[in-house]
């Protein structure tokens, strides 16, 4: 998974081209700067490689969906349905904007599972944000006939899965905009950062002036140029350093992912051994980034007993039934309600009413899923030593 396996040169070298003009600003200062704007020249390449028009830089992947879905309009009043299975910068998101999150089940292919989408609508359904959780594809083209059907947009969350495609397509060229993570652990990373990408010029002209206070790009395209304001924003810029060490990042990427992909093939061949193992579906293994292998045990206790397994010999892997970061019943906040207003917003309004209230048990066919569910982090380096342990655990594990 993570671009900080393959930190070298190239990023010393782009970091240096900025430190050398001693601009961090990716607006203005004129000649200073001697033609540098790496940030914008991030947003063209990333955007590109995508295969969209647009790209717009922000700080973070939770500020890129922030950015795009106010730029869509979307606020109090307003459902926004996304996944059970995800990490909660998602739903964070859309309660920041004022809506409010509505969660559906997931399928084997760990992500939203279009039938369940298609019952949550109601009128008060204004966005849907399907998740290419652990590096592969959400059934998007069944996701964006469903929303098609209901006149809805689609904003696809592809924090975890650049460089991943669906028939060649580019995940998060699917809906009216996708959003991406480099955050330290994500398949490309700045540290910290984001993007949104989209060929629709009115919504990047929002998403680029709501990010940088409002201020007019209109007269300057992408840039600052003109005076005034027309609504009112906020600041998500990214900055000089992380643009450039995005672009040595993003030169790397499509490397990561072939590299990935070799070594996901090299640990699925040894898990395929296990009684019982079945694999995550993968729509398409070709566009697949290969950041994670995932496999199902018949049953929560043939997966508990085969990770007590892989653990004892050195190989334990990640059981998401138990994982309090990215599963629906284990987000103990968002469950019993808790935040910082006075009110209660935004799980109250602002007279102390209640606007929403979560059950633990809404998704029991995910918690099926999860429960018996295992899954492998893939690096980009994997030393014949560490697979050779990976294997020889998993082999262990077939009696279990
Ligand atoms: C990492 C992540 C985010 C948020 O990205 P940050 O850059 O950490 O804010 C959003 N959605 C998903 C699915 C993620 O994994």
């Amino acid at each position: 998974m993570p671009g900080f396996e393959v930190f070298g040169a190239e990023e010393k070298k782009e970091i240096m081209d900025v430190l050398d003009t001693g601009v961090l600003f990716r607006y203005e200062f004129g000649e200073q700067r001697q033609g540098i704007f790496k940030v914008r020249e991030f947003e063209e390449k990333f955007a590109a490689h995508c295969g969209a028009r647009y790209g717009q830089a922000v700080t973070s992947g939770t500020a890129a969906l922030q950015v795009a879905m106010t730029a869509l309009g979307i606020g109090p009043g307003d459902e926004v349905i996304t996944q059970g299975f995800t990490f909660v910068a998602t739903w964070e998101a859309i309660f920041a904007v004022g809506a409010v999150p509505v969660f559906t089940e997931v399928d084997e292919t760990l992500n939203m599972d279009p039938a369940d989408l298609e019952k949550k609508i109601t009128p008060r359904t204004k966005l849907i944000i399907p998740v290419h959780m652990l590096g592969a594809q959400a059934r998007i083209k069944e996701i964006l006939a469903v929303a098609d059907r209901h006149a809805l947009p689609v904003l696809e969350d592809t924090a975890q899965a650049p460089g991943a495609r669906l028939g060649g397509k580019a995940l998060g060229s699917f809906g009216v905009c996708g959003t991406f993570s480099f955050d330290a652990v994500k398949t490309i990373t700045t540290g910290e950062g984001g993007m949104v990408i989209t060929n629709d010029a009115t919504l990047w002209r929002r998403m680029s002036e709501y990010h940088d206070h409002g201020h007019d790009h209109v007269a300057n395209p992408g840039g600052r140029g003109g005076e005034g304001r027309s609504f009112i924003g906020f600041n998500y810029r990214m900055m000089e350093i992380q643009g450039a060490i995005g672009l040595a990042q993003l030169a790397k990427l499509d490397d990561i992912v072939a590299r990935q992909q070799q070594n996901k093939a090299a640990l699925k061949e040894a898990a395929a051994h296990i009684p019982g193992v079945t694999f995550r579906t993968i729509l398409d293994e070709q566009g697949d980034s290969a950041s994670f292998l995932a496999f199902f045990l018949p049953d929560a206790e043939a997966a508990a007993k085969v990770n007590a397994l892989l653990t004892a010999n050195g190989a334990g892997a990640m059981a998401f039934g138990e994982n309090t970061w990215h599963f629906y019943p284990k987000w103990e906040h968002l469950l019993a309600g808790s935040t910082l207003a006075r009110s209660g917003w935004p799980f109250n309004d602002a007279k102390g009413k209640k606007r929403v209230v979560y059950d633990p048990d809404l998704l029991p066919k995910s918690a099926a899923l999860m429960d018996r569910l295992l899954v492998y982090q893939v690096p980009v380096k994997l030393p014949e030593e560490r697979l050779r342990q990976i294997t020889e655990a998993l082999n262990k594990a077939v009696n279990y």
